[in-house]
């Protein structure tokens, strides 16, 4: 109705009246009581121009085709369209007309352009389409007379909650499949009504609309409005946790030892891997730490976390340690004020696009152009910003704290604040602590 009321426009034409079937679809035989009041108008000569967003959308079959084309030619009517000109005054016009009207495979192409079309206009008004999401309810607007208007989304507060309580944990260190058991404990569902596992709450945490973020075809344009469920800066966190490679390849079958996949090969680089105490003939081979790159590195685990761990302890004993997870602010500001200087300006072209003074195209070019700035900014965001669920480990007392964490939490304090490297040390050798490097990452 927008495309044809500007087309119109353009024309110079007035509007006197528009004609919408909803919900009927093309395919099905069902009548179409609007269509038919237009064939009326125009028989009464109520109606000088038509203006149709395709040609395939007026007429269903080449018969009514062929009823329309007569018709119009009797009563003068002008047609115009934008999907592209089709005079049926002329007989180019009706071939082509014809031509589009029987071709089959273009009212599928159309039909997936007109969903586009309409999802883009959802997306760029902030509204949400399809089934509500989880974490939200929806309520209808009901104007004056009590017709439905639209709706509005809220937050569905258990939902919402779980979305923020999990995120949380995540961001504290705990595996997606330890929060997920630990929320079908609660007796808490997933969105398909059947418990959550780690790969369903990753789908639903990693929605940009949780942080009240409008999507189209997977790119963020702006702002929705819906409420946000997280703040900008946990869902930009999370993200990156979520999306680290390192943690996708990594263990998900639960770690069990403290710095496999985190600590590093001194001879190669490679991140070494721990292995369970074993016998390997008669010999009891203790837990270990190996690198199955080079084979150059394999050293007794317990010595190895016991003298990272102390390390760790004594960092977060220190005065200064409250500064480690505060974040850089200064670096923060400045990544912070451009992202929203990027965000204006997808939302103002979203605008343009919405008031038809770019194209689908130029709205495409132009978000293609920012989206890689924007990522840069978002990990420069990501890199400068607190960590606040790391906090309260530090100050007086470290060690009794430190014990009493899960060890994926350990896990991932010690890679938030440390670089460990194990050098090999030629077979037979004894252990010392001078063999395990580190470099402080905070
Ligand atoms: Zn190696």
């Amino acid at each position: 109705m927008e495309d044809c009321t500007r087309l119109a426009t353009d024309r110079g034409w007035s509007v006197a009246e528009t004609y919408v079937d909803n919900d009927v679809s093309a395919s099905t035989g069902r009548r179409r009581p609007e269509y038919e009041r237009l064939l009326d108008d125009i028989k009464r000569d109520r109606v000088s121009a038509l203006v149709v967003w395709d040609i395939d959308r007026l007429t269903r079959t080449p018969a009514e085709l062929e009823t329309l084309i007569d018709l119009a030619e009797a009563h003068g009517v002008a047609l115009a369209s934008v999907g592209g000109e089709v005079d049926l005054g002329t007989p180019q016009g009706r071939l082509t007309a014809r031509i589009k009207g029987s071709v089959a495979r273009h009212e599928v192409e159309q039909s997936s352009r007109r969903l586009k079309r309409k999802f883009l206009e959802r997306a760029e008004s902030g509204l949400s389409h399809g089934k509500v999401a989880y974490g939200y309810v929806r309520e209808p607007v009901i104007d004056e007379t009590g017709t439905v208007r639209g709706y509005t989304e809220l937050l569905h507060p258990e939902q919402a909650a779980v979305i923020q309580t999990a995120t949380k944990r995540i961001l504290a260190g705990e595996p997606l499949r330890a929060v997920a058991s630990a929320l079908n404990e609660t007796g808490s569902m997933s969105p398909s009504g059947k418990p959550w596992s780690g790969t369903t709450l990753r789908q639903v945490l990693l929605r940009d609309r949780n942080a009240g973020r409008r999507v189209h075809q997977k790119q963020v344009i702006g702002k929705g409005n819906w409420p946000a469920i997280l703040d900008d800066d946990s869902f930009d966190r999370l993200v990156a946790l979520l999306r680290d490679p390192r943690r996708r390849t990594g263990n998900n079958g639960g770690v069990k030892h403290l710095l496999s996949g985190i600590a590093i090969c001194g001879n190669c680089g490679e991140r070494l891997r721990g292995a369970a105490e074993h016998r390997y003939g008669k010999k009891k081979q203790p837990r270990s730490y190996a690198c199955q790159n080079c084979y150059k590195v394999r050293r007794k685990a317990d010595a190895v976390d016991e003298v990272v761990e102390a390390l760790v302890i004594a960092r977060l004993e220190r005065p200064d340690a409250a500064d480690l997870f505060a974040g850089d602010s200064d670096a923060m500001t400045r990544a912070t004020s451009e992202k929203l200087a990027i965000e204006a300006r997808l939302d103002l072209l979203a605008d343009q696009f919405a008031d038809g003074l770019i194209t689908g195209s130029q709205l495409e070019r132009g978000t293609a152009r920012l989206r890689p700035k924007l990522a840069e900014v978002e990990a420069q965001i990501i890199a400068a910003s607190p960590s606040p669920e790391y906090a309260e480990l530090v100050g007086p007392g470290v060690r009794a704290r430190w014990e009493g964490q899960s060890l994926d939490r350990k896990r991932a304090v010690i890679d938030a604040l440390m670089r460990v490297t194990v050098l090999p040390s030629g077979a037979g050798q004894r252990f010392s602590p001078e063999q395990v490097e580190f470099e402080w990452s905070l």
